[in-house]
């Protein structure tokens, strides 16, 4: 594969561009976008593929040099639940196929990359037809989200398209090795074909701020500051953090950052939550914040909490940790490998309120030990670089796609 290999990017029900903390739009965004931009620095040709949300978006947009995101019509007009498009995805691989024609190169390009189970599914269609390699990558997996929270219930669609994935796909990459292991035991993938790289964080974005700087520029005042970042869905375990902090027997401000207008019901719920745990007036909710703006509440707080009930990576705590502030995580998924117990902050094994709030109580009571725990979180952020995830998927794409060539010799 020559340096200006073109990849075709496909993330059908999510656009990598659109802002992030809404109801959709999280780590992953971040990942497609952060990838490619990447990529294009290194001198591949990306394009991206996303559904069309808003009728007017232009078709064609190229938001870093060498990658453009490319706008495909895929069902009715307009935003459309991820859980309503997998009937659509026949027209969205007809539109992509349009366009990759339109281009006169055949074929079209040298690789897929796919993310989420929808474009896993087109992904296939289309490694098919232009025999090219496909590397898949889920992000979240239906049966693990059973797991983890009983409560709600994903499509067995899903889960059988999914397990076609993994049966199906060149290569798979997962974030850690937590994850490649589920990979192999729920949906039988086998081991050859998992390639393990964790995301990746903007280290020049995501930087300490002296903390009475950020507070200032935030407008906040003195005192403790928790800090919570992310979608606002069950799986992130925000009820079970306000939970904890009904029993944390200090002063404290918490900062809830994340959620759109579709997080309504939930943030209700957890407003009369705190309510009822006599701390709605310790408690802010602050909407969506730009992530450009996010380096400033992370160096402004104390301490970040990262309560979900699963994560596959989990970027909020390493971004929390490049900005020198300790985080305490549930011990789930991905967290595992990046939040390091009694080092970068501390991991609680169990889903119970106790164990957190004895943790942030810890932590706010010794300022030397959040500022040693800061300090080391800083340096063990530092090996998640970008280019360092750019460079294993250049390797990954070069692999695969010289096999591609001598396989049919
Ligand atoms: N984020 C943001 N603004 C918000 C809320 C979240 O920029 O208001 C970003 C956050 O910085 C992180 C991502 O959304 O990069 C969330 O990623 P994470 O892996 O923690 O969770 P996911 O969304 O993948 O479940």
């Amino acid at each position: 594969m020559t340096e200006t290999a073109r990849i075709a990017v496909l993330s059908v029900h999510t656009s990598p561009m659109a802002s992030l903390g809404q109801r959709e739009t999280g780590g992953m965004n971040v990942y497609v976008r952060e990838l490619a931009r990447e990529l294009g620095r290194m001198g591949f040709q990306v394009d991206m593929f996303t559904r069309r949300s808003e009728p007017q978006a232009p078709s064609v947009v190229e938001p870093f040099p060498g990658v453009r995101l490319v706008q495909i019509d895929c069902g009715p007009a307009g935003y459309l639940e991820k859980e309503d498009i997998f009937p659509y995805l026949p027209q969205f691989v007809d539109g992509v196929e349009r366009f990759a024609a339109e281009q006169g190169v055949q074929p079209p390009y040298d690789l897929i990359h796919t993310h989420y189970w929808l474009s896993g599914s087109a992904g296939m269609e289309l490694a098919r037809r232009w025999s090219v390699p496909h590397v898949a990558m889920f992000h979240t997996l239906g049966e693990v989200k059973n797991r983890a929270r009983g409560t709600e219930r994903e499509p067995d669609q899903r889960i059988a398209v999914e397990r076609l994935i993994a049966r199906t796909a060149d290569r798979i990459v997962v974030a850690s090795t937590h994850e490649r292991n589920l990979l192999m035991r729920l949906y039988g993938a086998p081991d050859e074909k998992l390639i393990v790289e964790p995301l990746g964080v903007d280290l020049d974005l995501f930087q300490p701020t002296p903390k009475a700087t950020a507070r200032r520029a935030l407008g906040l005042a003195e005192g403790p500051i928790i800090l919570f970042v992310g979608r606002i869905e069950p799986l992130k375990g925000l009820d079970l953090l306000v939970e904890a902090l009904g029993e944390v027997d200090m002063p404290f401000t918490l900062l809830v950052v994340g959620g759109d207008d579709r997080a309504a019901p939930l943030l209700s719920q957890i407003r009369q939550q705190a309510e009822d745990y006599g701390i709605s007036s310790d408690v802010r909710f602050l909407g969506t914040v730009q992530h450009e703006r996010l380096p400033l509440y992370y160096s402004a707080a104390d301490i970040c909490v990262v309560p979900s009930y699963y994560e596959s990576f989990g970027l909020v705590a390493v971004e929390a940790m490049a900005c020198g502030t300790p985080v305490v995580a549930s011990r789930v998924g991905g967290l595992t490998s990046t939040v390091r117990d009694g080092v970068t902050g501390y991991l609680i094994p169990w889903r119970c309120p106790e164990p957190f709030a004895e943790r942030i109580e810890t932590l706010l009571a010794n300022e030397e030990l959040r500022h040693n725990l800061g300090a080391a979180a800083r340096r063990a952020a530092e090996e998640f670089a970008w280019e360092k995830v750019g460079t294993a998927m250049a390797a990954l794409y070069n692999s695969l796609t010289a096999e591609s060539v001598v396989a049919p010799a």
